[in-house]
Protein backbone atom coordinates (compact mmCIF):
# COMPACT_ATOMS: atom_id res chain seq x y z
CA UNK A 1 0.00 0.00 0.00
CA UNK A 2 1.35 3.31 -0.88
CA UNK A 3 0.72 6.80 0.95
CA UNK A 4 0.72 9.58 -0.45
CA UNK A 5 1.62 13.06 1.01
CA UNK A 6 -1.65 15.50 1.38
CA UNK A 7 -1.14 19.46 1.12
CA UNK A 8 -2.91 22.25 3.25
CA UNK A 9 -4.83 22.89 0.47
CA UNK A 10 -6.29 19.55 -0.50
CA UNK A 11 -7.04 19.48 3.47
CA UNK A 12 -9.21 22.63 3.07
CA UNK A 13 -10.40 21.56 -0.20
CA UNK A 14 -11.56 18.15 1.50
CA UNK A 15 -12.71 19.77 4.60
CA UNK A 16 -15.22 22.16 2.42
CA UNK A 17 -15.92 19.25 -0.23
CA UNK A 18 -17.28 16.84 2.52
CA UNK A 19 -19.17 19.17 5.05
CA UNK A 20 -16.33 19.98 7.50
CA UNK A 21 -15.40 23.53 7.28
CA UNK A 22 -17.04 25.88 4.93
CA UNK A 23 -15.53 29.16 4.89
CA UNK A 24 -18.05 32.06 6.15
CA UNK A 25 -20.58 34.27 4.82
CA UNK A 26 -19.23 32.32 1.57
CA UNK A 27 -22.16 33.49 -1.22
CA UNK A 28 -20.79 36.84 -0.30
CA UNK A 29 -17.18 36.40 -1.32
CA UNK A 30 -16.26 35.39 2.34
CA UNK A 31 -14.74 37.04 5.37
CA UNK A 32 -11.17 36.73 6.01
CA UNK A 33 -10.25 34.27 9.62
CA UNK A 34 -13.78 33.75 10.06
CA UNK A 35 -15.02 30.11 9.44
CA UNK A 36 -18.43 27.53 9.65
CA UNK A 37 -18.39 23.93 10.73
CA UNK A 38 -20.51 21.85 8.36
CA UNK A 39 -22.35 18.77 9.30
CA UNK A 40 -19.53 16.53 9.73
CA UNK A 41 -17.19 19.16 11.01
CA UNK A 42 -19.54 19.91 13.78
CA UNK A 43 -19.28 16.45 14.94
CA UNK A 44 -15.92 16.14 14.87
CA UNK A 45 -15.48 19.56 16.90
CA UNK A 46 -18.21 18.07 19.54
CA UNK A 47 -16.55 14.85 20.26
CA UNK A 48 -13.32 16.51 20.56
CA UNK A 49 -15.16 19.14 23.38
CA UNK A 50 -16.55 15.97 24.65
CA UNK A 51 -13.37 14.55 25.18
CA UNK A 52 -11.54 17.45 26.90
CA UNK A 53 -14.70 17.74 29.02
CA UNK A 54 -14.94 14.74 30.38
CA UNK A 55 -10.99 14.24 31.17
CA UNK A 56 -11.37 17.23 32.74
CA UNK A 57 -14.46 17.32 34.85
CA UNK A 58 -15.44 13.66 34.80
CA UNK A 59 -11.84 12.08 35.49
CA UNK A 60 -10.50 14.64 38.65
CA UNK A 61 -12.71 14.68 41.25
CA UNK A 62 -10.86 18.31 41.98
CA UNK A 63 -12.14 20.11 38.71
CA UNK A 64 -15.70 21.51 38.42
CA UNK A 65 -17.31 23.16 34.79
CA UNK A 66 -18.47 26.92 34.52
CA UNK A 67 -19.66 28.58 31.35
CA UNK A 68 -19.34 32.69 32.08
CA UNK A 69 -20.72 35.27 29.59
CA UNK A 70 -18.78 36.54 26.50
CA UNK A 71 -19.53 39.90 27.86
CA UNK A 72 -18.37 40.91 30.86
CA UNK A 73 -18.02 44.36 32.87
CA UNK A 74 -15.48 46.33 31.19
CA UNK A 75 -13.31 47.16 33.83
CA UNK A 76 -12.21 43.67 33.91
CA UNK A 77 -10.44 44.18 31.20
CA UNK A 78 -8.58 46.80 32.38
CA UNK A 79 -7.78 44.65 35.96
CA UNK A 80 -6.46 41.79 33.41
CA UNK A 81 -4.19 43.88 31.95
CA UNK A 82 -5.64 43.33 28.52
CA UNK A 83 -7.12 46.85 27.58
CA UNK A 84 -2.73 48.10 28.16
CA UNK A 85 -0.91 45.04 27.02
CA UNK A 86 -2.86 42.73 24.48
CA UNK A 87 -0.93 44.23 21.65
CA UNK A 88 1.16 42.85 19.28
CA UNK A 89 3.60 44.65 17.94
CA UNK A 90 3.93 44.81 13.70
CA UNK A 91 7.21 46.12 11.52
CA UNK A 92 6.19 47.16 8.02
CA UNK A 93 8.75 47.40 5.47
CA UNK A 94 9.24 50.15 1.93
CA UNK A 95 9.62 47.32 -0.11
CA UNK A 96 6.35 45.21 0.21
CA UNK A 97 4.37 47.76 2.80
CA UNK A 98 3.38 44.86 3.89
CA UNK A 99 3.25 44.02 8.28
CA UNK A 100 5.00 41.53 9.78
CA UNK A 101 4.62 40.15 13.63
CA UNK A 102 7.68 41.59 15.58
CA UNK A 103 8.07 38.45 17.71
CA UNK A 104 7.33 35.17 14.61
CA UNK A 105 10.69 37.85 12.47
CA UNK A 106 12.91 37.96 15.34
CA UNK A 107 11.99 33.77 16.62
CA UNK A 108 12.60 32.83 12.59
CA UNK A 109 15.73 35.21 12.42
CA UNK A 110 17.39 32.67 15.21
CA UNK A 111 15.92 30.16 14.06
CA UNK A 112 17.47 30.94 11.08
CA UNK A 113 21.22 31.79 12.66
CA UNK A 114 21.68 29.21 14.78
CA UNK A 115 25.18 29.81 15.44
CA UNK A 116 23.96 33.10 17.23
CA UNK A 117 23.42 32.33 21.20
CA UNK A 118 20.33 32.34 23.15
CA UNK A 119 21.41 35.35 25.86
CA UNK A 120 21.46 37.26 22.74
CA UNK A 121 18.23 36.40 21.53
CA UNK A 122 17.01 37.43 25.23
CA UNK A 123 18.70 40.69 25.35
CA UNK A 124 17.14 41.39 22.27
CA UNK A 125 13.95 40.78 23.53
CA UNK A 126 14.29 42.76 26.28
CA UNK A 127 15.78 45.84 24.75
CA UNK A 128 12.56 46.10 22.79
CA UNK A 129 9.92 45.53 25.59
CA UNK A 130 12.41 48.24 27.28
CA UNK A 131 12.00 50.64 24.58
CA UNK A 132 8.19 50.19 24.00
CA UNK A 133 7.35 50.95 27.33
CA UNK A 134 8.99 54.33 26.72
CA UNK A 135 8.03 55.02 23.26
CA UNK A 136 11.00 54.87 21.62
CA UNK A 137 9.83 52.66 18.27
CA UNK A 138 12.84 54.57 16.47
CA UNK A 139 15.74 52.46 18.46
CA UNK A 140 13.78 49.63 18.05
CA UNK A 141 13.82 50.11 14.21
CA UNK A 142 17.13 50.56 14.39
CA UNK A 143 18.20 47.57 16.22
CA UNK A 144 16.19 45.50 13.68
CA UNK A 145 17.82 47.24 10.76
CA UNK A 146 21.22 46.54 11.85
CA UNK A 147 20.08 42.27 12.33
CA UNK A 148 19.43 42.59 8.32
CA UNK A 149 16.06 40.72 9.19
CA UNK A 150 14.60 39.76 5.56
CA UNK A 151 11.99 40.44 4.40
CA UNK A 152 9.97 36.90 4.29
CA UNK A 153 7.90 37.75 1.31
CA UNK A 154 11.38 37.89 -0.94
CA UNK A 155 13.72 36.51 1.36
CA UNK A 156 15.76 39.86 0.54
CA UNK A 157 17.31 42.35 2.78
CA UNK A 158 14.69 45.22 3.45
CA UNK A 159 14.45 48.71 5.21
CA UNK A 160 12.09 48.41 8.04
CA UNK A 161 10.19 51.40 8.77
CA UNK A 162 7.91 51.45 10.45
CA UNK A 163 6.30 49.88 13.89
CA UNK A 164 3.45 49.87 15.40
CA UNK A 165 1.32 48.42 18.47
CA UNK A 166 -2.44 47.20 17.58
CA UNK A 167 -4.75 45.57 20.39
CA UNK A 168 -6.11 42.53 19.70
CA UNK A 169 -9.91 43.27 21.22
CA UNK A 170 -12.78 43.89 19.29
CA UNK A 171 -14.73 46.86 21.27
CA UNK A 172 -18.12 47.43 21.21
CA UNK A 173 -19.95 50.34 22.87
CA UNK A 174 -22.88 49.72 25.06
CA UNK A 175 -25.12 52.32 23.30
CA UNK A 176 -25.30 53.95 20.28
CA UNK A 177 -22.90 56.68 20.42
CA UNK A 178 -21.71 56.01 23.55
CA UNK A 179 -18.09 56.71 23.39
CA UNK A 180 -17.49 56.44 26.98
CA UNK A 181 -18.41 52.85 28.23
CA UNK A 182 -16.74 49.95 26.03
CA UNK A 183 -17.42 46.73 25.99
CA UNK A 184 -15.33 44.36 24.46
CA UNK A 185 -15.63 40.84 23.41
CA UNK A 186 -14.03 39.11 25.62
CA UNK A 187 -10.42 37.68 23.88
CA UNK A 188 -9.79 34.95 26.34
CA UNK A 189 -12.57 32.83 28.70
CA UNK A 190 -9.40 32.66 31.87
CA UNK A 191 -11.65 36.04 33.17
CA UNK A 192 -14.75 34.31 33.87
CA UNK A 193 -13.43 32.11 35.52
CA UNK A 194 -11.53 34.52 37.78
CA UNK A 195 -14.38 36.71 38.60
CA UNK A 196 -16.04 33.95 39.86
CA UNK A 197 -13.50 32.45 41.87
CA UNK A 198 -15.52 33.35 45.09
CA UNK A 199 -18.94 32.61 44.08
CA UNK A 200 -17.12 28.83 43.08
CA UNK A 201 -15.27 28.57 46.43
CA UNK A 202 -18.56 30.27 48.59
CA UNK A 203 -21.44 27.61 46.52
CA UNK A 204 -19.11 24.46 47.09
CA UNK A 205 -17.18 22.32 49.67
CA UNK A 206 -13.85 22.71 46.84
CA UNK A 207 -10.54 22.96 48.49
CA UNK A 208 -7.57 24.16 46.87
CA UNK A 209 -5.72 22.68 44.73
CA UNK A 210 -8.64 22.46 42.62
CA UNK A 211 -9.49 23.85 38.78
CA UNK A 212 -12.43 25.02 37.18
CA UNK A 213 -12.37 24.44 33.65
CA UNK A 214 -14.36 26.01 30.84
CA UNK A 215 -15.16 25.93 26.60
CA UNK A 216 -16.34 28.89 25.07
CA UNK A 217 -15.72 31.47 22.39
CA UNK A 218 -13.69 34.05 21.99
CA UNK A 219 -12.78 36.66 19.42
CA UNK A 220 -9.30 38.62 18.99
CA UNK A 221 -8.39 41.45 15.90
CA UNK A 222 -5.61 38.98 14.73
CA UNK A 223 -4.02 41.04 11.78
CA UNK A 224 -2.34 38.43 10.21
CA UNK A 225 -4.76 35.64 9.74
CA UNK A 226 -3.76 32.80 7.31
CA UNK A 227 -3.27 28.82 7.59
CA UNK A 228 -7.07 28.50 7.48
CA UNK A 229 -8.54 27.48 11.19
CA UNK A 230 -5.59 27.71 12.80
CA UNK A 231 -5.58 31.39 13.35
CA UNK A 232 -9.16 32.45 13.38
CA UNK A 233 -10.57 35.94 14.74
CA UNK A 234 -13.93 33.81 16.35
CA UNK A 235 -12.53 30.91 17.92
CA UNK A 236 -13.14 28.11 20.81
CA UNK A 237 -10.91 27.97 23.63
CA UNK A 238 -11.39 24.97 26.24
CA UNK A 239 -9.28 26.60 29.22
CA UNK A 240 -8.60 25.40 32.79
CA UNK A 241 -7.34 27.59 35.35
CA UNK A 242 -6.22 25.47 38.63
CA UNK A 243 -5.65 27.42 41.96
CA UNK A 244 -2.67 26.23 44.14
CA UNK A 245 -1.13 27.48 46.68
CA UNK A 246 1.74 29.91 46.08
CA UNK A 247 4.85 27.69 47.21
CA UNK A 248 3.58 24.62 44.66
CA UNK A 249 3.81 26.66 41.52
CA UNK A 250 6.80 24.72 39.85
CA UNK A 251 5.13 21.18 40.94
CA UNK A 252 1.93 21.93 39.66
CA UNK A 253 3.39 23.48 36.10
CA UNK A 254 5.42 20.56 35.61
CA UNK A 255 2.45 18.54 36.49
CA UNK A 256 -0.33 20.16 34.02
CA UNK A 257 2.60 20.20 31.08
CA UNK A 258 2.70 16.76 31.37
CA UNK A 259 -1.30 15.65 31.73
CA UNK A 260 -2.21 17.39 29.11
CA UNK A 261 0.95 16.33 27.00
CA UNK A 262 -0.38 12.69 27.76
CA UNK A 263 -3.78 13.65 26.53
CA UNK A 264 -2.98 15.33 22.91
CA UNK A 265 -0.65 11.62 22.67
CA UNK A 266 -3.78 9.79 23.72
CA UNK A 267 -5.01 11.18 20.30
CA UNK A 268 -2.97 8.71 18.44
CA UNK A 269 -1.30 11.25 16.15
CA UNK A 270 2.12 10.18 16.91
CA UNK A 271 4.50 11.07 19.42
CA UNK A 272 6.81 12.95 16.70
CA UNK A 273 4.31 15.19 16.05
CA UNK A 274 4.80 16.83 19.38
CA UNK A 275 7.40 19.09 21.37
CA UNK A 276 6.98 21.47 23.94
CA UNK A 277 8.80 24.55 23.68
CA UNK A 278 9.80 26.92 26.91
CA UNK A 279 8.65 30.46 26.51
CA UNK A 280 11.77 33.26 26.36
CA UNK A 281 9.08 36.15 25.55
CA UNK A 282 6.31 36.30 28.64
CA UNK A 283 2.71 37.21 28.04
CA UNK A 284 2.12 40.18 30.32
CA UNK A 285 0.29 37.83 32.83
CA UNK A 286 2.89 34.95 33.02
CA UNK A 287 5.59 33.70 35.10
CA UNK A 288 6.50 30.73 33.53
CA UNK A 289 5.19 29.39 29.92
CA UNK A 290 5.33 25.85 28.04
CA UNK A 291 3.90 25.86 24.75
CA UNK A 292 2.78 22.25 23.41
CA UNK A 293 3.51 22.75 19.74
CA UNK A 294 2.02 20.61 16.71
CA UNK A 295 3.35 19.54 13.28
CA UNK A 296 1.01 21.07 11.08
CA UNK A 297 1.48 21.12 7.50
CA UNK A 298 3.00 24.56 7.78
CA UNK A 299 5.25 23.76 10.13
CA UNK A 300 5.53 23.22 13.98
CA UNK A 301 3.11 25.69 15.47
CA UNK A 302 1.00 26.40 18.71
CA UNK A 303 -1.27 24.05 20.03
CA UNK A 304 -1.97 25.06 23.69
CA UNK A 305 -0.32 27.11 25.98
CA UNK A 306 0.05 25.99 29.68
CA UNK A 307 1.04 29.11 31.67
CA UNK A 308 2.27 29.84 35.81
CA UNK A 309 -0.25 32.80 35.67
CA UNK A 310 0.67 33.60 39.65
CA UNK A 311 -1.78 35.57 41.24
CA UNK A 312 -1.49 38.42 38.43
CA UNK A 313 -5.42 38.27 37.88
CA UNK A 314 -6.93 37.58 41.19
CA UNK A 315 -4.77 40.30 43.05
CA UNK A 316 -5.24 42.79 40.30
CA UNK A 317 -9.33 41.42 40.34
CA UNK A 318 -9.12 42.42 43.73
CA UNK A 319 -7.44 46.14 43.01
CA UNK A 320 -10.04 47.18 40.82
CA UNK A 321 -13.18 45.78 42.43
CA UNK A 322 -11.91 46.08 45.74
CA UNK A 323 -13.46 42.67 46.73
CA UNK A 324 -11.28 40.20 49.56
CA UNK A 325 -10.22 36.75 46.81
CA UNK A 326 -8.65 34.78 49.46
CA UNK A 327 -8.65 31.56 50.32
CA UNK A 328 -8.04 30.49 54.41
CA UNK A 329 -6.04 27.39 55.48
CA UNK A 330 -5.05 26.83 58.99
CA UNK A 331 -6.51 30.29 60.00
CA UNK A 332 -4.45 32.14 57.90
CA UNK A 333 -5.64 33.79 54.23
CA UNK A 334 -3.86 33.91 51.07
CA UNK A 335 -4.04 34.52 47.33
CA UNK A 336 -3.44 31.70 45.38
CA UNK A 337 -1.81 30.74 42.16
CA UNK A 338 -3.08 29.84 39.10
CA UNK A 339 -1.40 27.16 36.67
CA UNK A 340 -3.40 27.59 33.20
CA UNK A 341 -3.64 25.00 30.46
CA UNK A 342 -5.38 26.95 27.35
CA UNK A 343 -6.03 25.37 24.49
CA UNK A 344 -7.49 25.99 20.79
CA UNK A 345 -10.62 23.92 20.04
CA UNK A 346 -10.11 24.57 16.19
CA UNK A 347 -6.35 24.09 16.13
CA UNK A 348 -7.03 20.51 17.94
CA UNK A 349 -9.67 19.98 15.08
CA UNK A 350 -6.98 20.69 12.71
CA UNK A 351 -3.99 18.65 14.35
CA UNK A 352 -6.44 15.79 13.95
CA UNK A 353 -8.03 16.15 10.61
CA UNK A 354 -4.73 17.30 8.80
CA UNK A 355 -3.05 14.05 9.89
CA UNK A 356 -5.31 12.01 9.81
CA UNK A 357 -6.15 12.44 6.04
CA UNK A 358 -4.71 9.62 4.25
CA UNK A 359 -4.55 9.57 0.16
CA UNK A 360 -3.65 5.78 0.01
CA UNK A 361 -3.02 3.60 -3.06
CA UNK A 362 -4.33 -0.22 -3.19
CA UNK A 363 -4.95 -0.86 -7.24
CA UNK A 364 -7.14 2.54 -6.37
CA UNK A 365 -6.41 5.33 -5.04
CA UNK A 366 -8.54 6.18 -1.72
CA UNK A 367 -9.04 9.42 0.42
CA UNK A 368 -9.41 8.04 4.26
CA UNK A 369 -10.24 10.13 7.22
CA UNK A 370 -8.51 7.68 10.17
CA UNK A 371 -9.40 9.63 13.08
CA UNK A 372 -9.51 7.72 16.38
CA UNK A 373 -13.34 6.20 16.11
CA UNK A 374 -14.48 7.89 19.53
CA UNK A 375 -13.68 11.53 17.38
CA UNK A 376 -15.27 10.11 14.20
CA UNK A 377 -18.60 12.29 13.27
CA UNK A 378 -20.94 9.06 11.93
CA UNK A 379 -19.72 5.92 14.06
CA UNK A 380 -21.78 3.22 11.77
CA UNK A 381 -23.43 3.40 8.19
CA UNK A 382 -25.61 0.95 7.51
CA UNK A 383 -26.37 -0.39 4.18
CA UNK A 384 -28.15 -2.84 2.12
CA UNK A 385 -25.88 -4.49 -0.14
CA UNK A 386 -28.36 -3.24 -3.62
CA UNK A 387 -31.35 -1.47 -3.32
CA UNK A 388 -33.96 -4.93 -2.77
CA UNK A 389 -36.99 -3.96 -0.99
CA UNK A 390 -36.37 -6.46 1.80
CA UNK A 391 -32.94 -5.82 1.92
CA UNK A 392 -33.69 -2.00 2.22
CA UNK A 393 -36.38 -2.79 5.10
CA UNK A 394 -33.99 -4.83 7.11
CA UNK A 395 -31.56 -2.07 6.83
CA UNK A 396 -33.42 0.59 7.72
CA UNK A 397 -35.03 -1.49 10.88
CA UNK A 398 -31.19 -2.07 11.83
CA UNK A 399 -30.77 1.79 11.61
CA UNK A 400 -33.92 2.74 13.81
CA UNK A 401 -33.03 0.12 16.61
CA UNK A 402 -29.43 1.77 17.00
CA UNK A 403 -30.10 5.29 16.26
CA UNK A 404 -30.55 6.14 19.56
CA UNK A 405 -27.17 4.84 20.83
CA UNK A 406 -24.89 6.02 18.34
CA UNK A 407 -25.06 8.60 15.02
CA UNK A 408 -25.18 6.55 12.63
CA UNK A 409 -26.30 7.37 8.65
CA UNK A 410 -28.45 4.92 6.59
CA UNK A 411 -27.39 5.04 2.80
CA UNK A 412 -28.76 3.46 -0.06
CA UNK A 413 -27.51 4.90 -3.44
CA UNK A 414 -24.41 4.16 -5.52
CA UNK A 415 -22.63 0.93 -5.59
CA UNK A 416 -21.30 -0.45 -2.48
CA UNK A 417 -17.66 0.36 -3.39
CA UNK A 418 -18.63 3.87 -3.44
CA UNK A 419 -20.55 4.43 -0.54
CA UNK A 420 -17.66 2.70 1.41
CA UNK A 421 -15.00 5.04 0.10
CA UNK A 422 -18.06 8.07 1.02
CA UNK A 423 -17.53 7.07 4.37
CA UNK A 424 -13.92 6.29 3.99
CA UNK A 425 -13.82 10.32 3.22
CA UNK A 426 -15.47 11.23 6.97
CA UNK A 427 -13.65 8.79 9.36
CA UNK A 428 -16.91 6.04 9.73
CA UNK A 429 -14.78 3.52 11.47
CA UNK A 430 -17.58 0.42 10.85
CA UNK A 431 -19.93 0.18 7.96
CA UNK A 432 -22.52 -2.46 8.31
CA UNK A 433 -23.75 -4.36 5.21
CA UNK A 434 -27.48 -6.03 5.18
CA UNK A 435 -27.23 -8.85 2.37
CA UNK A 436 -29.55 -11.60 1.33
CA UNK A 437 -27.49 -14.45 4.08
CA UNK A 438 -28.77 -12.16 6.45
CA UNK A 439 -32.05 -12.64 5.76
CA UNK A 440 -31.30 -16.54 6.41
CA UNK A 441 -28.54 -15.97 9.48
CA UNK A 442 -29.52 -12.85 10.83
CA UNK A 443 -25.95 -11.70 10.61
CA UNK A 444 -24.81 -8.72 9.40
CA UNK A 445 -21.23 -8.04 7.87
CA UNK A 446 -18.66 -5.40 9.87
CA UNK A 447 -16.25 -3.31 7.56
CA UNK A 448 -13.40 -1.68 9.10
CA UNK A 449 -12.37 1.55 7.62
CA UNK A 450 -8.42 1.48 8.89
CA UNK A 451 -7.86 -2.55 8.08
CA UNK A 452 -10.25 -2.98 5.70
CA UNK A 453 -10.98 -6.13 7.45
CA UNK A 454 -14.46 -7.95 7.71
CA UNK A 455 -15.98 -10.17 9.70
CA UNK A 456 -19.61 -11.40 10.01
CA UNK A 457 -21.51 -10.50 13.23
CA UNK A 458 -24.75 -11.36 14.71
CA UNK A 459 -27.62 -8.12 14.64
CA UNK A 460 -28.14 -8.60 18.30
CA UNK A 461 -24.41 -8.00 18.51
CA UNK A 462 -24.16 -5.14 16.61
CA UNK A 463 -24.43 -2.32 19.37
CA UNK A 464 -22.28 -4.06 21.52
CA UNK A 465 -19.76 -4.45 18.53
CA UNK A 466 -20.03 -0.86 17.41
CA UNK A 467 -19.93 0.60 21.49
CA UNK A 468 -16.83 -1.56 21.92
CA UNK A 469 -15.13 0.06 18.61
CA UNK A 470 -16.34 3.95 19.07
CA UNK A 471 -16.93 4.35 22.63
CA UNK A 472 -14.94 7.58 24.02
CA UNK A 473 -14.32 5.78 27.28
CA UNK A 474 -11.36 3.98 24.86
CA UNK A 475 -9.47 7.24 25.07
CA UNK A 476 -10.36 8.12 28.81
CA UNK A 477 -8.77 4.88 29.45
CA UNK A 478 -5.86 5.65 28.49
CA UNK A 479 -5.32 8.74 30.74
CA UNK A 480 -6.02 7.02 34.02
P1 LIG B 1 -0.35 32.53 19.05
O1 LIG B 1 1.06 32.80 19.55
O2 LIG B 1 -0.44 31.40 18.08
O3 LIG B 1 -1.04 33.78 18.60
P2 LIG B 1 -1.24 32.85 21.71
O4 LIG B 1 0.03 32.61 22.47
O5 LIG B 1 -1.69 34.23 21.51
O6 LIG B 1 -1.20 32.06 20.32
P3 LIG B 1 -2.93 32.14 23.89
O7 LIG B 1 -3.31 33.54 24.17
O8 LIG B 1 -2.00 31.46 24.83
O9 LIG B 1 -2.38 32.01 22.39
O10 LIG B 1 -4.27 31.29 23.70
C1 LIG B 1 -4.39 29.94 24.11
C2 LIG B 1 -4.69 29.03 22.95
O11 LIG B 1 -5.76 29.54 22.15
C3 LIG B 1 -3.54 28.85 21.98
O12 LIG B 1 -2.62 27.90 22.45
C4 LIG B 1 -4.25 28.40 20.73
O13 LIG B 1 -4.51 27.01 20.77
C5 LIG B 1 -5.57 29.14 20.80
N1 LIG B 1 -5.56 30.32 19.93
C6 LIG B 1 -4.98 31.51 20.17
N2 LIG B 1 -5.21 32.37 19.17
C7 LIG B 1 -5.95 31.70 18.26
C8 LIG B 1 -6.53 32.05 17.00
N3 LIG B 1 -6.40 33.28 16.50
N4 LIG B 1 -7.25 31.12 16.32
C9 LIG B 1 -7.41 29.87 16.83
N5 LIG B 1 -6.89 29.49 18.01
C10 LIG B 1 -6.18 30.38 18.73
Amino acid sequence: MKTNKISLKEIVSHAKQYGFVFPSSEIYDGINAIYDYGQYGIYLKNNIKEYWWKSMIQINKNIIGLETSILMHPKIWKASGHVYKFKEIFLSNEDTKKSYRLDLLIENYFKKNNYLNKDLKKNIIKYIDKKLKINEKEKILKIINKMKILNPKNKERTKWTKIYEYNLMFKIPLKEHDGNKKFYLRPETAQGIFTNFLNVLNSSKIKIPFGIAQIGKVFRKEIIARQFIFRMREFEQMEMQFFIHPKQEEKWLEYWKKKRLRWHLSLGLGEKKYRVYEHEQLAHYANKAYDIQFKYPFGFKELEGVHSRTNFDLKNHEKYSKKKIRVFDNKKSYMPYIIETSVGLDRIFLAVFSSCLKKETIKKERIILKIHPALSPIKAAIFPLIRDKRLMAYAKDIYKKLKIYFILTYEDKDSIGKRYRRQDAIGTPICVTIDFKTLKDKCVTMRFRDKMLQKRVLIKDLKREIKKETSMNKLLKLLI
